[in-house]
């Protein structure tokens, strides 16, 4: 149990150095603002990154973005919530002036604060301020393990809006995912409930691959060291029903598996870059311009976590599926040596 004014904390102070300690209570809450009291909250890629490599600025950062907690207190212009409801927490705070926040394209705002890298943000905490409207209200029949998936989920939902999956006039997307990471799949669910008939998913881990099929993936392919390119094209192609894909998504990050989507999409179709890996990569981008490949990038959501909670609440896509290792905020090290083990899909912590 904690004492009323504890506030308890996994701060990375720098590389590979992450203390679970009591931070300050959250300032007073502000009138367009809520006081949450954190409840669970998944670990990313993102956070295993900060951890390994470090914070980017002096101060010690409070990881953690994928969450949900329950409303404590409400600021005097908060109409949509009241204490006692549960939400999930969109991170990303994006400045409501610029062009592209006045279009909609909000996840494109060169002043979006981004939770992750502000020295007081971070939910993997007991107590956390954030502003209302950017707060989800979960209906009754959302977990809060399922409300801390609406993050990355609602990359998934993002990522496959943009790269156009629908269901066609006669055999729909034929889609190629690459990497069957949380992403991956989390993407390949929700492209199966935007149309997509046929999906084959690639990843070098088997348990993944496995996992990914028990979830729907009509097929999968082991990615091996020694296949070539044109030897995993041509599976992709046979595990496609003998056509390629219209619709290719990288959600890697992996230079070889970014060379494999290209090289594996039909002429005309598109490859979506929803993995971040190094800034730079080799890619036969002269194949793609003289076959018509569109190639194009994907970052976070704008207006995503309604249709990512729809998703949940209406059984379509079950999120829970994901989660394989569970701990307590105080054991936040052993999430952590957990989720970079490989060994786990979706590592979630409580904090309550
Ligand atoms: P993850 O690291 O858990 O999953 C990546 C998967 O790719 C792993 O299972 C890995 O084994 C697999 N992989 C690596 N090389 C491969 C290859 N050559 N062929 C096939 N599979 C390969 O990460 P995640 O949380 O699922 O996120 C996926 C990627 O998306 C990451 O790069 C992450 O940074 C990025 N991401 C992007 C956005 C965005 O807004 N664009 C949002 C969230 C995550
Ligand atoms: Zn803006």
């Amino acid at each position: 149990m904690t004492s009323k004014n504890e506030n308890l904390a996994a701060v990375l102070f720098k590389a590979n150095d992450l203390r679970v300690v009591n931070k300050p209570m959250p300032p007073p809450t502000r009138d367009d603002d809520v006081l949450l009291r954190m409840g669970r909250v998944g670990i990313c890629g993102t956070d295993l990154s900060y951890l390994s490599k470090g914070k980017m600025g002096t101060e010690p950062i409070v990881l953690g973005h994928e969450a949900a907690g329950t409303v404590l207190q409400c600021g005097a212009n908060v109409k949509h919530l009241k204490p006692g409801d549960r939400v999930a927490v969109e991170p990303n705070l994006p400045c409501h002036r610029c062009e592209y926040c006045m279009t909609g394209r909000y996840n494109l705002c060169q002043l979006i604060t981004k939770v992750f890298m502000s020295p007081d943000k971070g939910n993997l905490c007991h107590y956390y301020r954030h502003p209302a409207a950017f707060c989800h209200k979960l209906p009754e029949n959302v977990s809060l393990e399922e409300g801390a998936f609406l993050e990355p989920l609602s990359c998934a939902v993002h990522a496959v809006r943009r790269a156009g999956v629908t269901l066609g006039v006669t055999l729909g997307t034929r889609l190629l995912i690459c990497g069957a990471g949380p992403i991956g799949v989390l993407s390949m669910m929700v492209a199966r409930s935007m149309g997509a008939t046929r999906i084959c998913i690639t990843d070098l881990n088997k348990d993944r691959l496995s996992l990914a099929k028990q979830l729907g993936a009509d097929s999968v392919i082991h990615v091996t060291p020694g296949r070539t390119e044109k030897d995993l094209a041509m599976e992709v192609r046979e595990k496609l029903g003998g056509r390629q894909p219209n619709v290719t998504m990288d959600c890697s990050g992996a230079e070889a598996s970014i060379r494999l989507a290209i090289e594996a999409t039909e002429s005309g179709g598109r490859v979506a870059l929803v993995g971040l890996g190094p800034r730079e990569v080799k890619v036969p981008l002269v194949d793609s311009a003289i076959r018509e490949v569109d190639i194009f990038g994907v970052f976070c959501y704008a207006n995503d976590f309604k249709d990512a909670l729809e998703l949940v609440a209406s059984g379509r896509v079950n999120v829970k599926a994901l989660i394989t290792h569970r701990f307590p905020l105080v054991e936040a090290n052993k999430a952590f040596e957990t989720a970079r083990s490989g060994a786990a899909m979706k590592v979630v912590i409580a904090c309550d």
